[in-house]
């Protein structure tokens, strides 16, 4: 029998619940799929889109689990060091390293690294590095997507990611990573890599619970601390240098946007916090100047070229120091030098 015009009516609602989550089955396992085509998403104003901002609202959720299971020292130990090891994969290897290309590294640790940085659950590097460097060209002017002067701290900090305008990957940005394939399926696939850190998490709380009682550690509590409590504060302490590192600390540079130098900032982000510094010169694999100025990310990267993992690490140039010293860009000669010696000297 022929449908009618009320069938249709009544069936539309169980139509649009089975298009979503038709829609984000595939998203989870395609995070390039967009039904309305990626040209008409990109172009169209800034929308929340409550399916995938869920994996955020999530994330922050999930944290109230710790009512449930307690804690102890090995979680809160484990949480704390799964936040530096990742914030060190986001800061050096995200942004370091895929958005500003300030090293050299094997294809190998490439890898390994943007699957570290996928845990942290900041999406694939592909996404990050070409969000990156629209900043870069763009920043604090209209077009930046999270600037807190043109468009607020709240929209800087988070707004800006639960806008559906901006989940697709720019890939004109990209072009250098987007051949390597491995890459390119860590970006499409973006959530396999939190859900399996997820499940070994779990799976090494449980392990400790049956083999190491006297830790008093078990496997939700793992899986609370490690996951839910340490990336919550590893995504609000990247974000804060796109919301705070714009607004608060001090300028030495007089960049093309209200970028800001701030050690509490540099602490909390093992280095990123000098982004006055870094927007001067971003392609530096240094973001602390001098060796007053705080850089872990910098420091670990330092010793990661001495056993031969990284190499060809970009230095500050001189007539970045001179600046820095107030000589202006065209110091006489003789005083270039001397900067120049003591620049290398501390990038050494
Ligand atoms: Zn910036
Ligand atoms: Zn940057």
């Amino acid at each position: 029998m022929p449908m009618t015009k009320s069938d249709n009516k009544a069936l539309a609602p169980f139509k649009w619940v089975w298009k979503q989550l038709r829609t984000t089955a595939i998203q989870l396992v395609n995070s390039d799929y967009y039904p309305q085509g990626q040209k008409a998403l990109v172009e169209a104003e800034d929308k929340i889109d409550i399916k995938r901002s869920l994996s955020f609202v999530f994330l922050h959720v999930g944290c109230i689990g710790l009512i449930w299971v307690g804690w102890s020292w090995t979680a809160v130990i484990a949480a704390v060091l799964l936040y530096v090891v990742r914030m060190f994969a986001i800061t050096a290897f995200y942004h370091r390293y895929f958005s500003h290309k300030s090293f050299k590294t094997s294809r190998f640790m490439q890898f390994m690294m943007a699957v570290l940085g996928n845990s942290a659950m900041q999406r694939g590097p592909l996404w990050w590095a070409a969000v990156h460097r629209h900043h870069h060209i763009h920043s604090d002017h209209e077009e930046d997507k999270h600037s807190p002067v043109q468009h607020g701290f709240w929209w800087a900090h988070i707004g800006w990611l639960t806008s559906d305008r901006n989940f697709p990957t720019d890939y004109t940005r990209v072009r250098d990573l987007s051949k390597f394939k491995e890459l390119m399926f860590l970006n499409r696939c973006d959530q396999a890599v939190p859900i399996l850190y997820g499940i070994v998490l779990w799976l090494v709380g449980w392990g400790l619970q049956v083999w190491f009682p006297g830790l008093g550690v078990t496997g939700g509590q793992m899986f609370v601390w490690g996951f839910f409590v340490s990336t919550v504060f590893l995504l609000h302490g990247t974000l804060f240098i796109n919301s705070l590192a714009h607004v608060f600390g001090k300028r030495r540079f007089q960049t093309d946007d209200d970028s800001r130098n701030s050690l509490l900032l540099a602490l909390i982000t093992l280095g990123e916090g000098w982004h006055n510094n870094h927007h001067r010169y971003s392609h530096s694999a240094r973001q602390g100047f001098y060796w007053w100025e705080i850089d872990i990310s910098y420091y670990t990267l330092k010793m990661m070229s001495w056993m031969g993992l990284i190499w060809d690490l970009k230095r500050v140039p001189y007539a970045v120091y001179a600046e820095a010293a107030g000589r202006g860009k065209a110091a006489d000669a003789a005083e270039d030098e001397a900067i120049y010696t003591a620049g290398m000297r501390e990038s050494a």
